[in-house]
């Protein structure tokens, strides 16, 4: 005989390999425990980055002493009662795996007292050993102690990383759970020192404060979105505040964190064009589906989720994200008042959420705003922002300097045009009927073989972009007419261009993120290249044409249109204030 069955102990260990990987884990299963009890107040406090010993308490329902006995047990739990439950569950636990998993890598405590016990109870659990339960004295409400993580699994301490390291996991847990529930008093302690400390607040923008301080909090705007059963709530930021990685992008299914593909590209792509290759955008979101759309249990840590109807649930994100954005450009709140920034760096540090030293840190990356760019205030927004500047004059052959209500304003003319085409050119795409403009004299474009199939295959999506394209010899496409935008030229360039670009798109859900890409392909050949000079009305039709579309303050490659320099900027570098 060959096969054994594994022993429980070993059984645990295993499985809790997978839940407890490492110090960040266990804080995170034990702050679920709680707040799935009620708590309001949850504490934690850790030693030595959570290797030496950490501890939660909370003030919830706690437990009676027979159900304390049972929770430590494998695959133990008060959260399924029947087997439906599985299909809609609405906690954060429910396979009955934390404790037990716990317990079988440290040394584990629970002290726990339900409110109608005259004591509370305390259970030891070590290297999955379970001890006497002893009475002792406790307020209503749980406790749990860890000691020695991983002290009978040598191989996972060993693959523990620098303290900082798992000090900033653990903050990442508490965070992130924080954000979900406001509502709930946190409070973090590192060593015997405060590291965050959440009060109770009503509104989910008093924790963004909290959370990530006020420097980026502020820049953040609240969304809402419903339709039908799919809602989708939280808080986002407009252009010009980017950072080079998705640090700050946070999903949250039915109130629980999760890292999932589909959400964090369907909010990207509601950003469409707004952002630099390489920048992300700071997003909290809360996505709430009935609890029968969506499978919470696909993974042991439960950071993944599988919903039943994905692609619904993409579209609807992108376009919460985009209506939301929309929204926003057209009437920033006060949040988007010059930021105010006393040099032209474009890039500056920023407190560290959760009062974090850059050191422990390290990797926490500098957000870069749009420098001193702002967006249009709301009472210019609607007698148009644009329109509304007076030109002064035209520089270096293409920016326009113009004299706004705030201050100085100054205008890239390429990126104004640019987003000016894109807009004209989306709209007319959305309603299916793009300007386009018939060759007098066709103009020939010379293909490979690869390309000419490529080509054969594109044609009708190329049609929808304005491009009317014949097959012209064995080796050439013939262009009879192409989109009105485009200014007088050679035109064969820019249908190679879109032949190549093509050539990735393959299956259907990403096509209009493609689509939108060939269309900011064509709004950056419509521009005319060279310096130009312009007339005083051009500039003023420039202006005019910014009002009158979405998004005017970015190019479609996320460059910034417009850079504004306030009254206060100007007295601070001409040091009439400090
Ligand atoms: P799960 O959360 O999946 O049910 P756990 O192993 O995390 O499994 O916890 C087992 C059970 O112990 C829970 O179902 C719950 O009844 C109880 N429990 C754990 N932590 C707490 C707590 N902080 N307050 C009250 N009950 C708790
Ligand atoms: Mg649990």
């Amino acid at each position: 005989m060959k096969i054994q069955i594994l022993s429980d102990e070993m059984a645990s260990r295993i499985a809790a390999g997978e839940v407890v990987e490492r110090p960040a884990s266990a804080v995170k299963e034990l702050i679920e425990n709680s707040l799935d009890a009620s708590a309001t107040e949850i504490f934690i406090s850790v030693e030595k980055s959570g290797t030496s010993s950490i501890r939660v308490s909370d003030n919830g329902e706690g437990m009676a002493p027979e159900d304390l006995n049972l929770a430590v047990e494998r695959h133990a739990t008060s959260k399924l009662k029947v087997d439906e439950d599985l299909f809609r569950i609405a906690t954060l636990g429910f396979r009955g795996e934390a404790l037990p998993s716990i317990g079988s890598v440290s040394k584990l405590q629970v002290v726990s007292r339900s409110p109608n016990a005259a004591t509370a109870q305390k259970l030891c659990v070590e290297g999955g050993k379970k001890g006497e339960m002893l009475p002792t004295a406790a307020a209503v409400g749980t406790s749990i102690e860890i000691k020695d993580i991983f002290f009978n699994t040598p191989a996972r301490r060993k693959f523990l990383k620098a303290p900082a390291t798992e000090l900033s996991h653990i903050c990442d847990a508490v965070n992130r759970m924080a954000l979900a529930y406001p509502g709930v008093h946190f409070r973090l302690e590192h060593d015997g020192r405060t590291v965050a400390d959440y009060v109770s607040v009503n509104d989910g923008k008093d924790r963004l404060y909290q959370v990530f301080g006020r420097e980026i909090a502020k820049g953040l705007a609240a969304f809402d979105w419903r339709q039908g059963e799919l809602a989708a709530h939280g808080f986002l930021s407009s252009a010009p505040l980017s950072f080079p990685n998705a640090r700050y992008l946070y999903t949250f299914v039915n109130r629980r964190y999760v890292r999932d593909k589909v959400l964090t590209h369907a909010v990207l792509q509601g950003y469409e064009t707004l952002l630099m290759k390489g920048q992300y955008p700071a997003v909290v979101l809360f996505l709430n589906v009935p609890f029968g759309e969506v499978d919470v249990n696909v993974h042991p840590a439960k950071f993944e989720v599988r919903f039943r109807r994905q692609s619904d649930v993409h579209e609807a994100v992108a376009r919460a994200i985009r209506q939301a954005l929309r929204q926003e450009a057209k009437e920033p709140g006060p949040r988007s008042g010059a930021i105010s920034s006393s040099s032209f760096s474009g890039v500056r540090e920023v407190a560290l959420p959760y009062g974090l030293s850059a050191r422990t840190a390290p990797d926490n990356p500098a957000p870069t705003y749009g420098n001193v760019f702002t967006l249009p205030p709301r009472a210019a927004a609607q007698e148009g922002f644009y329109s509304s500047m007076r030109v002064l004059g035209q520089i270096l052959g293409c920016y326009l300097v113009c004299a706004s209500s705030q201050g100085l304003a100054l205008i890239d003319q390429h990126a104004a045009h640019e987003r000016v085409a894109f807009e004209k050119l989306r709209r007319q795409m959305d309603a299916g009927e793009v300007a386009m403009q018939n060759l007098l004299i066709p103009q020939t474009v010379r293909l490979s073989a690869g390309e000419m199939m490529l080509l054969e295959q594109k044609l009708d999506i190329l049609r929808r972009f304005g491009f009317d394209l014949e097959p012209f010899g064995p080796d050439a496409y013939a262009i009879h007419s192409v989109p009105a935008l485009l200014p007088e030229g050679d035109y064969s360039q820019v249908v190679r261009q879109m032949v190549a670009d093509l050539a990735e798109v393959d299956t259907s859900s990403k096509l209009r993120e493609h689509l939108e890409d060939r269309l900011a392909t064509i709004a950056c050949h419509s521009v005319i290249r060279a310096n130009r000079m312009l007339e005083m009305d051009e500039m003023r039709a420039l202006l005019s044409d910014l009002d009158q579309i979405d998004f005017a303050t970015q190019c479609p490659h996320g460059r910034p249109v417009l850079i504004e320099i306030s009254r206060d900027e100007l007295e601070r570098m001409f040091k009439r204030v400090v």
